[in-house]
């Protein structure tokens, strides 16, 4: 795999990164991840935006490259050769050589960049949309700032570590008794023709699927509730999913042990993949 670092691309195996980055002692950065579905990005406008607030809100500057980013991601889509997959990217704050809480001078620091492909062929075809997933209830125990896409990611990968000791595929976060989001996805739940999420805060990642899809959803004239639901209502509701860079719209089959309805996808998870799936195929770049 060839793997991009600080303007260079290289055989990853060639790639390095200080071991004073704060990326790697402090959980000092932020990344992306977009997928890619026939050799196209999804939604890429959507992650740079994301990916400029997030380093705005945490003082870091842009890299030098930011404007390239979209020819960075299809060279290493083209010389990887990927046609389903993902493009991974991270930005941390570099380091000054050096383990400080204080930030290095941002004047003299570059932020490190690095960006990984991963080939997923088939991504979008996944047996899990087929079957759906299962998911388990956990406290939310991050820190208060979800709405930054930091790669302090430990508490998310106990969550699917719990949820895989259950016997389940992923974990629901609870806070002040309504669920939050996934370890690494968006919730919603299915009640009628309503279709339920969380609202936006800083309790929750903006995901940029979440973004894509409430808009098809409305546009399609289904009726969208942006507000927090409980367990009890989760358990209770007619169709739950969950929506990702990488999962797309996940049907979501059983929560904490409650079958939802027949046990199979429902109608409005399956419809809104289809047409996440078509339009963001349509528009991928
Ligand atoms: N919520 C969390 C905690 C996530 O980690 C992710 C994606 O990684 C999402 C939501 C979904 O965001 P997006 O649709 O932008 O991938």
């Amino acid at each position: 795999r060839t793997v991009y670092v600080n303007g260079e691309y290289l055989p990853e195996t060639e790639a390095t990164v200080s071991i004073f980055d704060r990326g790697f002692l402090m959980a000092d950065g932020v990344y992306e991840v977009t997928s890619v579905l026939g050799g196209r990005l999804i939604d890429f406008d959507g992650h740079l935006a994301r990916l400029e607030r997030s380093l705005s809100e945490l003082d870091m500057l842009k890299p030098a490259v930011f404007d390239d980013l979209l020819d960075i991601h299809r060279e290493l889509v083209r010389v990887n050769g990927i046609t389903d997959g993902l493009v991974y990217l991270q930005v941390t704050r570099g380091s000054d050589g050096d383990r400080d809480f204080v930030f290095p001078d941002p004047e003299t620091t570059e932020p490190t960049l690095v960006l990984f492909t991963q080939s997923k062929p088939g991504l979008a075809d996944s047996p899990a949309a087929k079957t759906g997933i299962r998911v388990i209830g956990i406290d939310d125990l991050r820190w208060g700032r979800r709405d930054i896409k930091t790669v302090q990611l430990l508490y998310p990968s106990m969550g699917k570590m719990m949820a895989k000791a259950a016997g389940a595929d992923d974990a629901w976060m609870i806070e002040d008794g309504h669920v939050t989001e996934g370890t690494s996805n968006n919730a919603y739940i299915v009640k009628g023709n309503r279709i339920i999420t969380r609202h936006l805060s800083n309790d929750i990642l903006h995901g940029i699927t979440r973004a894509a899809v409430l808009r098809m959803a409305s546009e399609a004239q289904m009726q969208v509730e942006e507000r927090a639901f409980t367990m009890e209502e989760a358990k209770a509701a007619d169709e739950a999913f969950v929506t990702s860079a990488s999962a797309f719209v996940m049907p979501v089959v059983e929560i904490d042990g409650a079958t939802l309805g027949d046990g199979t996808p429902g109608p409005v998870a399956a419809r809104l993949r289809e047409i996440y799936l078509e339009e963001s195929r349509k528009a991928a770049v």
